[in-house]
């Protein structure tokens, strides 16, 4: 990361404890990041993603199956969509 002129006013020591912010999904009040409640409302803030179960490599691979084809099929729907329109532009320009 590069400095910034606002950064060099910034004790570093300030700008790692705004880093370590981190907000609460109910509330919105901004607590520090070793905190795993929220001190508002008591919303769990912790690690979200150690609360997600864990994928099968074969639920992983699946999913990763699924983006690929709405990626390609976005693709394809893009390419169709620009020969179309050119194919109609020139069709309309003779
Ligand atoms: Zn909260």
């Amino acid at each position: 990361m590069v400095p910034t002129e606002q950064d060099a006013y910034t004790a570093p020591c300030l700008r790692e404890a705004v880093a370590m912010m981190k907000m609460c999904p109910l509330c919105h009040s901004e607590m520090p990041e070793r905190y795993n409640y929220c001190y508002q409302c008591g919303e769990y803030v912790g690690d979200t993603a150690a609360l997600k179960p864990a994928l099968s490599p074969e639920a992983e691979a699946q999913q990763q199956q699924q983006e690929r084809v709405i990626h390609y099929g976005c693709l394809t729907l893009i390419v169709v969509w620009i020969v179309f329109g050119l194919w109609f532009f020139f069709h309309m320009n003779r």
